[in-house]
């Protein structure tokens, strides 16, 4: 994601009422947070928001989470959230490498991970958000049948993605080279801000759906 520096972004999203500052103080506390029983869906990378916004209103039986770790990029989904009323969805300004510190084991149904950055140095591979050391940080918070779905433009990210799944001892439950040719998939295919801008130009988008150890 190209980033540029928006002025007074850090300061708008410490002010804003839809963005947990102390995420650690919630832990284990997430459904009481929301003040209901419901279960937990985070995305991770959640960019500016088109996505997250779209799960929540199709969803407004689970509570969601968003996590993105640059106020230059959550101002923006701040900013849609502050136009339209959701009471099932709230952010996070983290790194991603934290979350076993700010929900408990067993507290998220379900994690979604679209168009996450490639790093594509073999060196930085352990910072790919589909790396085994990611995928053990997931463990630790999903559910005994836990999910994680995966969508990318990225044929090496999502070769990369099959191979660690298998390597960490994950299920793999689907998986498509095509996703939009693929229409019982595509029923329930909540597009990205970068799904749009990549399939628009022809790319296939990969999916894959695993079930956690
Ligand atoms: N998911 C969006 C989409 O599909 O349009 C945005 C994709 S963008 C390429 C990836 C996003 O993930 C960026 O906004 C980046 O800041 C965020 N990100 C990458 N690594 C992260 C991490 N470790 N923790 C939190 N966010 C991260």
């Amino acid at each position: 994601m190209r980033l540029r520096n928006i002025k007074g972004a850090r300061e708008s999203i410490e002010k804003s009422p839809f963005v947990e500052l102390a995420p650690e103080e919630y832990r284990g506390r997430w459904r009481e947070r929301f003040g209901n029983n419901r279960p937990v869906w985070l995305e991770v990378g959640m960019g500016k928001g088109q996505f997250i916004m779209e799960l929540a209103r199709r969803h407004p039986e689970v509570n969601v989470i968003g996590v993105e770790m640059y106020s230059s990029v959550l101002i923006r989904a701040v900013q849609k959230r502050e136009q339209e009323e959701m009471e099932n969805l709230l952010f996070l300004r983290i790194d991603a490498r934290t979350l076993p510190e700010c929900f408990a084991q067993g507290e998220v149904g379900r994690i979604f991970l679209n168009f996450s950055d490639p790093w594509p140095k073999d060196r930085h591979a352990k910072r790919r958000l589909t790396s085994r050391q990611f995928l053990e940080r997931y463990v630790n918070i999903l559910e005994p049948e836990g999910l994680v779905e995966f969508k990318t433009d990225n044929r090496d990210l999502y070769t990369f993605s099959l191979e660690e799944h298998e390597a960490a001892g994950w299920h793999l439950l689907y998986s498509t080279e095509d996703l939009h040719r693929d229409e019982e998939a595509m029923r329930d295919n909540v597009m990205t801000e970068y799904e749009e801008r990549f399939s628009a130009k022809g790319n296939p988008i990969y999916k894959m759906v695993i079930r956690r150890p």
